[in-house]
């Protein structure tokens, strides 16, 4: 079945005017960063660049052609920015603003120089989507995601369509610059931009979902107050980090943190500034953490540290150290001076032990209560305890 040029003018057109509002829509009243905006609006000004090319058949202006070729490269800038708003990177002015003003001039200059035309601008589009593949590829924060993938085909597809054009042209095999009457070298390269304009959205689309998603997840793995993991991610890194230390024959240590009469915070200067306390003893306990170590929270003003290959001295010496931290520490909060002071309880597993995360914990709870019964501001090991009392069965 012949497909002729303007039936293929017309379906880009349905297809990219349709996309585009359906983009427009997703993208309304949500913040821009994701650029959704400058994507749908990049399919409108495709589909009106169309509409002129769909047009200049019947009207044979050739101002309509002008008019269309300078609409495709603004649209193509369009996309570039929206990846730039993406990634968050500044697009510079002449790799969006540079491609429009050249098309204008070439098609102004090979108005009725259809050969010639054809060649000079669509070398500008293809550069234009060369860079829109860069951007995908040099934006690499991990491996290439399913929608960086499709978005890729796309910009390869587009990128093929203009290369296929501009060498047909050159070798005068289909008169690229008549769209009448049909012929397979017009109407083959639109079939191919047609699949590549779906690939792209889609592509799009789906990289703003699987970024959407890896934000939720990362979010629901973090305390919402101090933003360290939360008890459920902290237990799952303690369950992994003891499955290798049994492996590896290597000691690890807890700390469980608990603050000094924190109820006197919140009673004294509202439950906002003890969750200004949380936080900033949170930060403290980080700020003295190797890398290697994970914090997170327990419980209400409770926090668990865990130190992979780490003996009990070592683990006390580091807790002294976050104790006198927490301790000279001062918080600020309506013009008054808060301090505080924590409690440490230790215990460590010993090399190649059958101890499970919850036996160690409770061992660290133990030590972190015979510590507040010490005194308080206190650091206490576990092992150094008499073992728990066992209730006859
Ligand atoms: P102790 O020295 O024995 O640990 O005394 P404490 O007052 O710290 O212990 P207690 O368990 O009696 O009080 C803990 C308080 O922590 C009570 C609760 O209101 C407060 N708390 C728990 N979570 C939060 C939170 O997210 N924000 C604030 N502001 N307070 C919290
Ligand atoms: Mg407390
Ligand atoms: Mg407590």
């Amino acid at each position: 079945m012949p497909i002729d040029m303007p039936t293929m003018l017309v379906s880009i057109l349905v297809v990219a005017l349709s996309m585009g509002a359906a983009v427009l829509a997703s993208g309304w009243r949500i913040p821009h960063r994701d650029g959704l905006n400058f994507w749908g609006q990049g399919l409108l000004l495709l589909s009106a660049g169309f509409i002129l090319f769909a047009l200049s058949v019947r009207l044979h202006n050739p101002w309509l052609i002008w008019l269309g070729n300078v609409l495709l490269a603004a649209s193509y800038a369009s996309v570039l920015m929206a990846l730039s708003r993406f990634h968050a990177h500044a697009c510079p002015l002449w790799l969006t603003a540079g491609p429009i003003l050249l098309v204008a001039l070439f098609s102004l200059v090979f108005l009725h120089q259809g050969e010639w035309r054809v060649i000079m601008v669509e070398v500008v589009l293809l550069w234009q989507w060369c860079a829109v593949a860069a951007s995908v590829l040099r934006c690499q924060s991990g491996p290439l995601e399913r929608g960086r993938w499709l978005l890729l085909l796309g910009a390869v597809l587009m990128g093929l369509v203009y290369a296929v054009r501009i060498v047909a042209q050159w070798l005068d095999w289909g008169q690229m610059e008549h769209l009448w009457p049909p012929h397979m070298a017009q109407v083959a390269p639109h079939l191919l931009s047609l699949s590549g304009l779906v690939f792209l959205t889609l592509g799009y689309v789906l990289m703003t979902k699987e970024r959407a998603d890896a934000e939720f997840r990362r979010s629901a793995r973090l305390d919402a107050l101090t933003g360290i993991p939360n008890r459920s991610a902290f237990l799952d890194t303690f369950q992994h980090v003891l499955a290798q230390a049994a492996r590896g024959d290597w000691p690890v240590a807890l700390l469980m943190a608990d603050i000094d009469k924190f109820k006197n915070v919140n009673d004294t200067y509202g439950h906002l500034a003890g969750d200004a306390v949380l936080r900033a003893v949170a930060q403290r306990l980080q700020a003295g953490l190797r890398a290697q170590d994970t914090l997170g929270r327990y419980g209400g003003e409770e926090f668990l540290v865990l130190l992979p290959d780490t003996p009990v001295s070592g683990a006390r010496t580091l807790a002294q150290h976050l104790r006198q931290s927490v301790e000279q520490m001062v918080v600020s909060w309506e013009g008054k001076k808060i301090t505080v002071t924590i409690s440490v309880g230790i215990s460590g597993q010993i090399p190649a032990g059958a101890q499970d995360a919850q036996a160690l914990i409770d061992r660290a709870d133990q030590a972190m209560y015979a510590a507040k019964h010490a005194g308080r501001n206190r650091v206490e090991v576990a092992d150094a305890l008499p073992p728990p009392v066992s209730t006859p069965a």
